[in-house]
């Protein structure tokens, strides 16, 4: 059955593999990040394949552009059955570094993100008592360690929000997922601002980091599972990454 699918953070990386994966599978796809001109080639991707694909520039600090980027789902396409809070940053540093734009900005992208995202769906997906929340989390987000202590924060906060949602809405028949990959190939390093950190990821990166289209694959099957049924919690690493 035909899906329409919101994705935040559509631009690059995940958001933009699933959107593509997921568009392939007849599914009506609507895209919301901030770089425009990435969105457009996505969707015009999407629609010379035969797909369906709308965007809306959007950042998910601003609550106006999450509804705005709702609406767009419900106004093209009638409904919105998967919502994907997929936008993130990931700007680690010790916490002796004082970085505190970067700690306000994983806090504001990666939690209030997705708070604001459940905020704009959920009312659709309760009034049709159906819907699916598709949450990234992270492997930082089960295990802590020195230099990522506000990035993880953020993503165990993901995982605390998802499982209050799953139990919030099990009587309407809403599917809750958090998923949390290890390390992925994607643009998420560009995030980083000190150095130091940086290149030392990079070299973990270059040796253990999957393919975005692993972590694409896992979403699809997530949606794919029967309605009756949910993945509500899903680690997908690179089998040889130790933590
Ligand atoms: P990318 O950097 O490739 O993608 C991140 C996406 O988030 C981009 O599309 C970016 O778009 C978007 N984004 C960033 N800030 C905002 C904002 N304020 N408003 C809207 N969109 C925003 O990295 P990934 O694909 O790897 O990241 C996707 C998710 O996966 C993140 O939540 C990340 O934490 C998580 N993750 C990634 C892992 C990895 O190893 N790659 C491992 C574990 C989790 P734009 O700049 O156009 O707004």
């Amino acid at each position: 059955m035909s899906k329409v699918i919101v994705i935040t953070g559509a631009s690059s990386g995940i958001g933009e593999a699933t959107a593509k994966l997921l568009a392939k599978d007849g599914h009506q796809i609507v895209l919301g990040a901030r770089r425009e001109p990435k969105l457009a080639a996505i969707a015009q991707d999407i629609r010379s394949e035969g797909g369906k694909a709308v965007y809306n520039v959007t950042d998910v600090t601003k609550v106006e552009q999450v509804e705005a980027l709702a609406d767009l789902a419900i106004k093209t396409y009638g409904k919105i059955d998967v919502w994907l809070n997929n936008a993130g940053i990931m700007p680690q540093s010790q916490l002796i570094q004082k970085k505190i734009s970067d700690w306000d900005a994983m806090i504001d992208i990666n939690i209030k993100g997705t708070l604001y995202g459940i905020g704009a769906a959920l009312p659709y997906m309760a009034q049709r008592e159906s819907g699916h929340f598709i949450d990234i989390s992270s492997v930082a987000g089960h295990v802590a360690h020195s230099g990522g202590a506000v990035y993880s924060a953020t993503k165990w906060a993901v995982l605390a929000i998802s499982e209050a949602l799953r139990q919030e809405v099990a009587d309407k028949g809403i599917r809750v997922t958090v998923i949390s990959p290890g390390a992925v190939k994607t643009g998420l390093l560009g995030s980083v601002t000190d150095e130091g950190v940086r290149s030392g990821m990079e070299k973990f990166y270059d040796e253990y980091a999957i393919p975005v289209e692993r972590v694409a694959s896992t979403i699809k099957q997530a949606i794919d599972l029967p309605e009756d049924s949910s993945w509500n919690e899903v680690v997908i690493r690179p089998t040889r990454q130790m933590l």
